[in-house]
């Protein structure tokens, strides 16, 4: 994603972007909500001549109703949901093995996306179903959300901040982001954009207070925090698995020696005697060795994570820059210490997830769940 970023039509784009965001923000019978993808927290202070120590989540909610949404949720929220689907899907593929192409690929990072349809069209079927967080959340904000906080989806304008410029594209395709309302996301900013929204509108960053997310779309777990790093969502889908597996949870740190910073890293786990052999990489160069080593047999996984930047979304090409420095490695470590404090730290526990099924989706991989939750990745057009 991050030649994009650019290239002078990812910056017309961006121009654009920014003076639909204040139009849908004046419209009074708009209601405006917001996302916030993991990776941001951990950098939109940068560009604001922040500290890491002052540039915390709950100044980032403040910094955005200050800008005028009516609704600040997290996709943490809609990373929890993604794990229990994606690990759900896992589970039901390895026990019926021979039915599916091995290894499974995650699926949440377009960059990738865009990289196997069009270099590797023969692997799609590789890649789980289960549709981005991002998406994710939009598919939910326009339905189960509308009705849960009483507003007509007509009429809700969903935005999402995220560290990435390939989610624009995201959020362009069709078979995606299409739920029977319009646009399931309507608007994607990146992290600098929300920062040059803050400087436009005159907020002092220094100034801002703590604040929370609104209730409820805003609950998510430490395992949803680490999505945003390399390895993160292989260690949150692990952490669910084990227990959709068992009944039990794993110690929280039980996979964390998928952990680093080497651009491919793979581990074998075992799960009730069962080993599971899993990898991970960023940035397409690694993602292309991983692929032709598969080809020649060289080596075997079941589960992979490739994320199309280095270090994965927290590195992602809609992060401040600054020049000559691989800021990665530094926020990913933000969020596994977030996730270390974090309540609950599993997908299974968000609170707002499981009423999410209770209520409206039944259980994960239902019918309702794959309407709204997963995409054929084969029928998606990308330019
Ligand atoms: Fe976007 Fe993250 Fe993929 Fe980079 S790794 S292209 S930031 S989804």
């Amino acid at each position: 994603g991050q030649c994009i970023t650019h290239c002078p039509v990812g910056a017309l784009r961006e121009r654009d972007d920014v003076d639909r965001l204040f139009e849908a923000l004046a419209d009074p019978e708009t209601v405006t909500m917001v996302q916030v993808a993991p990776a941001v927290r951990t950098a939109w202070g940068e560009g604001l001549g922040l500290s890491r120590e002052e540039s915390t989540t709950g100044k980032l909610i403040s910094a955005l109703r200050q800008v005028g949404f009516d609704y600040v949720f997290d996709t943490v929220y809609s990373a929890d949901l993604t794990i229990m689907e994606e690990g759900s899907e896992f589970l039901k593929r390895f026990q019926d093995r021979d039915s599916y192409n091995w290894p499974m690929f995650t699926s949440c990072c377009p960059g990738w996306l865009r990289f196997v349809k069009s270099q590797y069209p023969h692997l799609v079927s590789n890649l789980s179903t289960a549709k981005s967080p991002q998406q994710m959340f939009g598919a939910v904000a326009k339905t189960y959300m509308a009705q849960k906080i009483g507003v007509d989806p007509e009429k809700i304008f969903c935005v999402s901040i995220m560290p990435c410029v390939s989610k624009k594209f995201e959020c362009d395709v069709k078979q995606v982001n299409d739920s029977g309302y319009g646009k399931d996301v309507d608007l994607v900013l990146t992290t600098r954009e929300l920062d040059r929204l803050v400087r436009a509108d005159r907020i002092k960053a220094e100034a801002l207070e703590e604040e929370a997310f609104d209730k409820f779309f805003g609950e998510g777990s430490g395992a949803g925090l680490i999505f945003g790093s390399s390895g993160g969502v292989m260690e949150a889908a692990l952490r669910s698995a084990y227990f959709l597996l068992t009944k039990k949870n794993p110690k929280p740190d039980a996979f964390k020696r998928i952990r680093g910073e080497e651009g491919w890293r793979s581990a074998t786990f075992e799960i009730e005697g069962v080993p599971i052999n899993v990898a991970v990489v960023s940035g397409l160069g690694n993602t292309r060795k991983l692929l032709e080593a598969l080809k020649r047999g060289e080596v075997c996984y079941d589960f992979v994570e490739i994320m199309a930047c280095p270090g994965g979304c927290a590195g992602g090409g809609g992060q401040p820059i600054q020049e000559g420095m691989e800021l990665a490695p530094e926020r990913g470590t933000i969020l596994y210490g977030m996730d270390r404090v974090a309540q609950p730290r599993f997908s299974h526990e968000n609170n707002a997830v499981l009423l999410t099924y209770e209520e409206f989706l039944k259980e994960p991989m239902s019918e309702r769940a794959h309407e709204l939750l997963h995409t054929e990745l084969a029928e998606w057009e990308i330019e």
